[in-house]
């Protein structure tokens, strides 16, 4: 027998193929926002989603998040196809696969950072074991925040908010988080220190990323830059080398 030419390639965690996405269908006013968009991510990939206001980014990243149902095309999580999946099985898909940051942390201010970081056990199984909450501490630890367990969100500067909502995205160690502008509401010095944790925990879990970012800094930091435009994808490599200030000439 002779070997086979070309190596199986492995499964990309996600693979959409042709997923459109129109508002309103029926009526008047549908329009059709994703135009077969194309792309898969591996796991342990680092991506931005850039794009100007209004191309898509957070409905495509709605979509991925399954939050959001696409109107056609294919989309597989570990080889499995999600569309056309009732909402039981997207939700259960969401919770084992998936873990949210949102630019606008949703930290319940009630509850305490250690409460915050519980709740994605007590959503998926309904109860926190012992080892859970353990896990949650160590967490908390890892981002920095061992002293600030007991504190509640308001009691927290926003780039340690922001770290308690990294936590909570992957106290669960899910294999793909998905960051909707994670460091918009934050000055430089706390977006970069959000961002350097995001790229920790990416090195030390191997959790895929795919970070919505209008910050071109930190997309430059990234290892994979996908561009939408008007609904259509039209850049995917990786970021240019930082800006150059030679090619400006002498000062
Ligand atoms: P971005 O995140 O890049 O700013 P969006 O995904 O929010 O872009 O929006 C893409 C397009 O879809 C925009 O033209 C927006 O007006 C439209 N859109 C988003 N959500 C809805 C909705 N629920 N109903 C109708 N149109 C929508």
């Amino acid at each position: 027998m002779t070997a086979p030419l070309t190596a199986t390639r492995p499964t990309p965690l996600l693979e959409l193929n042709g997923v459109r996405k129109s508002y309103n269908v029926g009526l008047p006013n549908e329009a059709e926002v994703l135009h077969g968009l194309s792309f898969s991510i591996g796991r342990g990939e680092f991506a931005a989603l850039i794009g100007p206001s209004g191309s898509g980014k957070s409905t495509l990243l709605n979509i991925v998040g399954l939050l959001e149902r696409m109107t056609a095309g294919s989309y597989r999580i570990d080889g499995e196809e999600v569309h056309g999946l009732d909402d039981a099985a997207l939700t259960r898909r969401r919770r084992t696969t998936l873990g949210f940051v949102f630019q606008f942390h949703h930290l319940l201010p009630a509850f305490s950072a250690l409460e915050n970081v519980t709740l994605p056990a007590l959503m998926r199984e309904d109860r926190i074991t012992p080892a859970q909450r353990d896990r949650a501490r160590a967490v908390l630890a890892a981002v920095g925040l061992a002293d600030a367990m007991d504190k509640r969100p308001g009691e927290l500067s926003g780039g340690m908010q922001q770290r308690v909502a990294i936590a909570r995205a992957l106290v669960l160690e899910p294999p793909l988080v998905l960051a909707d502008e994670p460091t918009g509401n934050l000055d430089t010095a706390s977006s970069d220190e959000v961002f350097a944790l995001m790229r920790r925990m990416h090195a030390e879990l191997n959790t895929s990323f795919l970070v919505v970012t209008h910050d071109p800094r930190l997309a430059a930091r990234c290892d994979r830059v996908l561009e939408l435009v008007d609904g259509r994808l039209v850049a995917d490599g990786t970021p240019p080398p930082p800006s150059d200030k030679r090619v400006l000439g002498p000062a």
